[in-house]
């Protein structure tokens, strides 16, 4: 069988940049990771120091961390859909030029991207936006390629339907510089059943076609199928249930394909955050469900 490739989302921050992205990994018992440059709400970004580049490369070797599924994913305020402001479009394409620019100079190969909201707009403005958006940021001789994200349709959030992400593939003149990264809590919340994850690959196959799929995101939701929220939960404590997920991260379609967590950090006392990758990885190794999960959390970083 093959090993499972899976890792959750970590910081990099300016002091130690990659290698404190791959020490945290580590430290979670991952052999993977997905990190944003920076903050993920803003678009303050540091210099990339090649010499932490290196000594992050190193620790991965020795930790069989492989470059090729590590991810990274740009700000979420990146918005391509939206032309109304014209001056923060134009933002997100040269943001999203340098950000391309990063991933090259740290070696990544993977950005995950937002399609993007049309806000007052119709869909189909947005989808044209998206389109002409990419086509000023990709050029033919980048490794990065950008993973559309499927999302749950919250607002006017375009990329909630397969045929959505395939509208901004197709309309793409470098789109072998595109990819899908599916994420279940989005999928559930856009209507898919993920009660049965093999139909929904097949849709996406059939639509898409599973070769663009680079990255599956894998969080339970607060909320039920259609709810449109886009509220992640911990791992088998939300609405789509431990044997639901299992059944995503252990499906041999995907054998391949880096599975991330998103799930969020579990709150401790005097308003501490505790970060559940950990134990959530081990539990997924597992394979059993362990209803006490969170409290193990609070009481080991206590
Ligand atoms: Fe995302
Ligand atoms: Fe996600
Ligand atoms: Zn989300």
């Amino acid at each position: 069988m093959k090993e499972l490739i899976i890792g959750s989302h970590v910081s990099f921050k300016s002091a130690d940049q990659l290698v404190g992205s791959v020490k945290e990994t580590i430290s979670y018992g991952a052999n993977t990771f997905m990190f944003y440059t920076g903050a993920p709400q803003n678009t303050n970004r540091a210099k990339i120091d090649d010499n932490l580049t290196m000594e992050a490369y190193k620790l991965m070797k020795e930790h069989n961390i492989a470059l090729e599924n590590v991810i990274v994913h740009a700000p979420y305020i990146i918005n391509l859909a939206n032309t109304e402001k014209l001056d923060s479009y134009n933002f997100a394409i040269d943001f999203l030029k340098q950000e391309i620019d990063r991933c090259e100079s740290l070696g990544m190969t993977k950005l995950v991207l937002h399609p993007g909201s049309s806000v007052k707009l119709s869909k189909e403005i947005g989808i044209k936006n998206i389109i002409d958006g990419l086509n000023k940021v990709l050029t033919k001789d980048q490794k990065v390629i950008i993973l559309l994200e499927t999302m749950a349709g919250k607002g006017s959030e375009i990329g909630s339907s397969f045929e959505e992400i395939k509208q901004i593939i197709d309309g793409v003149t470098l789109n072998d510089k595109l990819g899908v990264c599916l994420d279940t809590c989005h999928i559930s919340d856009a209507g898919y059943d993920i009660t049965n994850f093999d139909a929904v690959l097949d849709e996406f196959d059939k639509i898409i076609g599973l070769n663009k799929l680079m990255c599956i995101h894998v969080n339970d939701s607060k909320n039920p199928m259609g709810a449109h929220k886009d509220r992640h939960d911990n791992f088998g404590f939300g609405l789509l249930g431990f044997d639901n997920l299992i059944n995503v991260v252990y499906n041999k379609r995907i054998e391949n394909i880096p599975k991330i967590l998103e799930t969020p950090y579990v709150d401790g006392d005097s308003k501490r955050m505790f970060p559940p990758y950990k134990f959530e990885i081990a539990m997924i190794r597992n394979k059993k469900f362990n209803p006490n999960l969170l409290e193990e959390i609070r009481a080991y970083y206590k």
